[in-house]
């Protein structure tokens, strides 16, 4: 289960992801709307894991969580449920509030680090010092984090290799149990877009992208991380994100929330609506907020599985795809990928090298 809060200090850079600033009354209608979202749409559900993202998710308060994760108990089987995942932003949450988050159920962390670098988080425009960062950091471990993840960013405006280096050896030092590594995307309409259509920012080109990727790969896995997914490393098998797994694996999950998305595990993929008062409105008259749904063909599930498999060490099965799509895929062109170091094929299992994850989107289109 995935729970979208779409709350945030403000708003960052880059970000294109639904959330908004909002005062504490807006915060606890919103509260109170998903609870009566969790009571209609998880009852006597099986739950296995549990993410609240975001946004910001530890701007609604512990007392609001600890509720929450107590409902779902009440309603929903969770008894299987051992990941129980929150984010958050330095400089948007408090030790104290870490330690009431630990005892309300989270047993894992993911904080949105994303530099050491306090000249690119001002680019980034986060609203934290990388300061305040690693105090973050130090608080969650003090509260009793056990499991703490730490989102980075490459191929930020003014970013080097050096800059990168220096973000890795700070992860060295830390020693986080997970670690995110993602390419910044520069998504129309943000304002890091306009800086640099405009010139005033410029993005690291794609070799010194590719650089800073290969970068991570090395000292990670040189340092006992797993390069488990391209952008994501686990300090050993039990740190994997069972969670986000679940999104490669296609296992079916429920999205609550404004813009979350919800997947039957087969072939209907359906969404919320993304905006706070159209959703808010819905629940309040015991409507809906099911903005949509899709009917995913044969076709692209073939194609999703190929791709989301070709982005994990784990690998896609040949065989399967072809007896849950009954597509084939293109013989020739894995040979030219199989010469070309990008995957490995033992049997029908295809596992990416870690130069081949890069190259997931577009190799997975050319084997469909
Ligand atoms: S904290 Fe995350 S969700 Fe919020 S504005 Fe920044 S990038 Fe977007």
């Amino acid at each position: 289960m995935y729970v979208h809060i779409p709350f945030c200090i403000r708003k960052c850079s880059y970000c294109s992801f639904y959330s908004v600033c909002a005062d504490e009354n807006i915060r606890r209608r919103f509260g109170n709307a998903l609870l009566a979202e969790l009571r209609t749409r998880v009852k006597g559900r099986v739950i296995k894991t549990i993410y609240a993202g975001g946004g910001t998710p530890t701007l609604l308060p512990p007392v609001f969580w600890k509720g929450f994760l107590a409902q779902a108990g009440e309603i929903a089987d969770i008894s299987p449920a051992d990941e129980f995942t929150i984010e958050t932003n330095p400089g948007a949450v408090t030790e104290r509030e870490l330690f009431a988050l630990r005892q309300a159920g989270f047993n894992r962390l993911s904080i949105g680090v994303q530099s050491f670098n306090d000249t690119l988080l001002q680019t980034l425009g986060r609203i934290h010092t990388s300061y305040q960062a690693e105090e973050t950091y130090r608080s969650a471990r003090k509260a009793g984090f056990l499991n703490i993840s730490l989102d980075l960013m490459y191929g930020v405006p003014g970013q080097t290799l050096k800059n990168w280096l220096k973000d890795l050896e700070r992860i060295e030092e830390l020693g986080p149990e997970h670690v995110s590594c993602y390419d910044l995307s520069i998504i129309e309409g943000t304002p890091i877009f306009k800086s640099i259509n405009d010139g005033v920012l410029t993005k690291p080109d794609e070799e010194a992208c590719r650089d800073m990727y290969f970068a991570s790969d090395e000292i990670l896995t040189r340092r006992g991380y797993l390069h488990y997914e391209i952008s994501n490393f686990a300090h050993c098998k039990s740190y994997i994100s069972k969670h986000n797994s679940s999104y490669w694996d296609r296992t079916p999950y429920i999205g609550l929330g404004p813009s979350a998305h919800s997947f039957d595990g087969k072939v209907t993929r359906s969404w919320n609506v993304s905006f706070l008062e159209l959703y808010l409105e819905r629940i309040r008259d015991g409507q809906s907020p099911t903005a949509d749904s899709e009917i995913i063909s044969k076709e692209q599930a073939a194609l999703e599985m190929v791709m989301l498999g070709l982005r994990c060490s784990a690998g896609v099965d040949l065989k399967e795809i072809e007896i849950e799509t009954g597509i084939r895929i293109n013989k020739d062109y894995l040979k030219t990928m199989i010469n070309n170091n990008r995957v490995i094929l033992s049997e029908s299992k295809l596992v990416p090298t870690s130069e081949g994850m890069l190259y997931a989107d577009g190799d997975s289109v050319n084997l469909i």
